[in-house]
């Protein structure tokens, strides 16, 4: 049998990455994505089941998707979810599964993830306080992610990387103390720039602390940054930029999506937790994978709906310019 064609789209970008959120349901409410309040989830009957999630998986590995991250709402709080992710590390293609999570029941779930099969771990928290934990999220817990955080490391995962949203007005003050959390724990600290995917529709360009206003900070206050080529650190590539202090202790990264948006090397497609494909974040166009996974459609119709969806995909974002139409779908709903 011929190799099925790569997953190209039309302009020339090769995709071997899906994100599958697992869940829109979260058990905190952080102010850059969900509503604090009244949030309406999906209906269980509308979550891809595991063995959807898995013939998804089965169908699209042949077209090159070699790499998934897990993500949700909060992948964690969906039952059993090492259930999935050891059915997921069997399918022969299958190089990489990662998971990103809020941390909250991470230490309870990191040894049974790993032994799963799980490899590679993103723990989103953005504030080094309990305090100021709780302006981003509007809950409590910052001190079961610490907990987690130390459990991962724990049971083998390596490298964690936590990843911090960075907001104006917000974000200042936790910069200095994640540089010295990276040298002192072995954690790779990732600053994501905030992007318009909040429920709340009060992004504004002026609340994104940028990725080189960070780096100046932590030079000045710490030691210069140096940029690590990936290709030498023997990293995975993606968009986050690598840096790490001039002693060699501590790395820092950066998902500049707004300052420098990385749209032209996406290699990213994403399903949601209610089985709609997506080619981008920022996508108002979606394809019902869903639909065909419970109408007994072939593998080649499921195909042929992923290529569809990766030919229409479009040139990038355009958060910087006036065109831009911030997607219905925030981001707990799509699966950061
Ligand atoms: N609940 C999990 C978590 O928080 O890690 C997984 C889902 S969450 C939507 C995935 C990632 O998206 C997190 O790192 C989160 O901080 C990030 N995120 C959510 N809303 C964002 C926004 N408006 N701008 C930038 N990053 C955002
Ligand atoms: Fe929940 Fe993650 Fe969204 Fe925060 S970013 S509200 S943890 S889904």
């Amino acid at each position: 049998m011929l190799p099925e064609l790569p997953l190209v789209d039309s302009f020339g970008r090769l995709h071997n990455n899906l994100r599958i959120s697992v869940t829109d349901r979260c058990n905190i409410r952080c102010f850059y994505c969900m509503p604090a309040e009244d949030v309406q989830f999906m209906d269980k009957s509308e979550l891809l089941t595991f063995e959807e999630i898995e013939r998804f998986v089965r169908v699209a590995v042949p077209l090159g998707i070699d790499k998934l991250r897990l993500t949700g709402g909060e992948p964690l709080v969906r039952r059993d979810l090492h259930r999935l992710v050891a059915r997921l590390a069997t399918i022969p293609g299958v190089k990489d599964i990662g998971l990103t999570t809020n941390g909250i029941f991470l230490a309870d779930q990191a040894k049974d993830l790993h032994d799963a099969g799980l490899r590679r771990i993103n723990v989103s928290l953005d504030a080094l306080t309990a305090e100021s934990f709780k302006k981003f999220t509007r809950r409590d817990g910052f001190e079961n992610v610490i907990e987690g955080i130390k459990a991962a490391q724990r049971v083998g995962f390596n490298p964690v990387k936590v990843n911090a949203v960075s907001v104006r007005g917000l974000s200042e003050t936790e910069i200095v103390p994640f540089g010295h959390f990276a040298r002192e724990t072995g954690v790779e600290v990732r600053f994501i720039e905030y992007m318009p995917l909040d429920a709340d529709n009060a992004w504004e360009r002026s609340k994104v602390l940028f990725a080189h206003e960070i780096i100046e900070t932590l030079s000045a206050s710490i030691m210069p940054l140096k940029p690590v080529s990936d290709k030498l650190a023997g990293g995975h590539g993606g968009p986050a930029t690598d840096f790490v202090f001039e002693d060699g202790i501590g790395r820092i990264g950066f998902i500049a999506s707004i300052s420098q948006p990385f749209c032209m090397s996406c290699n990213r497609i994403r399903i949601t937790a209610d089985g709609k494909m997506r080619n981008c974040l920022f996508s108002h166009d979606e394809t019902d994978v869903r639909g065909l996974l419970r109408s007994e459609a072939s593998d080649d119709r499921i195909t042929a709906a992923i290529r569809s969806s990766v030919a229409s995909k479009k040139e990038g974002h355009e958060i910087n310019t006036a065109r831009f139409i911030q997607p219905d779908r925030p981001m707990y709903s799509i699966g950061g």
